[in-house]
């Protein structure tokens, strides 16, 4: 299972597989080609993977991370990798002058945004067209006056040209129809940019439209292994797997209910393992009564009964040797069984961005194979 030693008296611990990470990255490579850039997404502690221990393995082939606000930045920058830092999201007014001063490349989505930086110094900008996503950017129609503007503001470089694709892992008709006109204002804007990076795709562009990858890439999810376009995924190494250690075994006899609101009533007398892992460690509250499973002894166990926020009741009958202190897995592999983060959040009626990013404090985490 690990290759290093987990204390006995720990309860819950996330393990973070450095070698899988290379794989995905030069997985990345392998699709998009030698000449892209690849702008690895590390926001949100890298997934849950942690940012520092992340980028120090990923600056092998990362010329970019990109984060959604300043102090992942700060953090990432404490890695030491020298590579840039791409702020995705836009600043507060008062978080721009660091932003600045730092020289993180910023993201913009007007004229306005960009003077507003501009103030403080000499600053690199992504700008931002939205071409679909509804969320930040230029609206396309409007892009290429706004863009002309950027064009004269002082002390402003414009290192890259972008945009961001809400439906490429389920509507390709839509996707191909964004990719298209991002492509004729592409045309339009490197005449007036010739030094200009362009990038739109994410990771399931990357793995479903490679060809469109352009100077940089964006990948974020399968970087960490999952991958929301089920074809894809055997071919990508899940980076985390998360532990805990049975708190307690109990006998229940037939007829007793478990759990908040009594949803579960065993039928026959059953074995229960108390698993130290709740709703205020990630393992979503949405999973209750929907057929989520743990790992024991290499065997699959059924949560049973309410998600609660420190502890979950997982039928263990099917593993008559357990063991208080047994090691449970969460997330990941234990023999012959692996449960995906894509499985947690189908089971919790979520997505495996939400299960990774959600995984809390409380689980430590431990880094091998870098
Ligand atoms: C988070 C993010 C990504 C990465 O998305 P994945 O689907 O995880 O690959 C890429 N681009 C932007 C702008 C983002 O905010």
């Amino acid at each position: 299972m690990e290759n290093f030693v987990i204390p006995e008296g720990l309860r819950t611990w996330a393990e973070i597989d450095h070698s899988a990470l290379r794989s995905n990255l030069a997985l990345i490579r392998k699709k998009i080609g030698l000449a892209a850039k690849i702008l690895a997404v590390v926001k949100a502690n890298a997934y849950g993977h942690g940012a520092v221990q992340t980028a120090c393995t990923l600056a092998e082939d990362t010329s970019i991370f990109g984060v959604a606000n300043l102090d992942e930045a700060r953090e990432v920058e404490s890695a030491g990798t020298g590579r840039d830092i791409m702020l995705l999201s836009p600043c507060l007014p008062g978080e721009r002058a660091e932003a600045v001063g730092a020289g993180h490349i910023v993201t913009v989505s007007s004229a306005a945004e960009a003077e507003a930086y501009a103030r403080f110094g000499k600053v690199r900008v992504n700008f931002k067209i939205d071409t679909g996503m509804g969320r930040i950017g230029c609206l396309e129609t409007q892009a290429l006056l706004e863009f002309q503007r950027v064009l004269q503001i002082p002390n402003t470089l414009v290192h890259s040209i972008s945009s961001h694709l809400p439906s490429a892992d389920e509507d390709v008709a839509f996707t191909s129809s964004q990719l298209e006109r991002f492509a004729n204002l592409e045309s339009q804007l490197r005449l007036l940019a010739p030094q200009a990076s362009f990038h739109v795709l994410n990771s399931a562009g990357i793995l479903t439209q490679p060809i469109h990858a352009r100077e940089i890439v964006r990948p974020g999810l399968a970087l960490y292994g999952c991958s929301s376009v089920s074809e894809f995924s055997p071919a990508l190494f899940p980076v985390l797997s998360w532990r805990a250690r049975v708190v307690q075994v109990r006998n229940l006899p037939a007829g007793a209910t478990v759990s908040y609101g009594r949803t579960f009533k065993a039928a026959t007398p059953i074995r229960t393992a108390i698993v130290p892992v709740g709703y205020a460690d990630g393992f979503p509250r949405h999973a209750s009564g929907n057929e989520a499973r743990v790992l024991i002894r290499g065997k699959s166990c059924p949560v049973i009964g309410r998600v609660t926020m420190d502890q979950i009741v997982v039928n263990a009958s099917a593993v008559p040797e357990i063991c208080d202190g047994d090691i449970t897995t969460l997330l990941g592999s234990d023999g012959d069984e692996t449960i995906t983060a894509n499985e947690l959040a189908e089971k919790s009626g979520t997505i495996a961005w939400d299960i990774l990013t959600g995984i809390g404090r409380r689980v430590a985490r431990f880094h091998h194979g870098t």
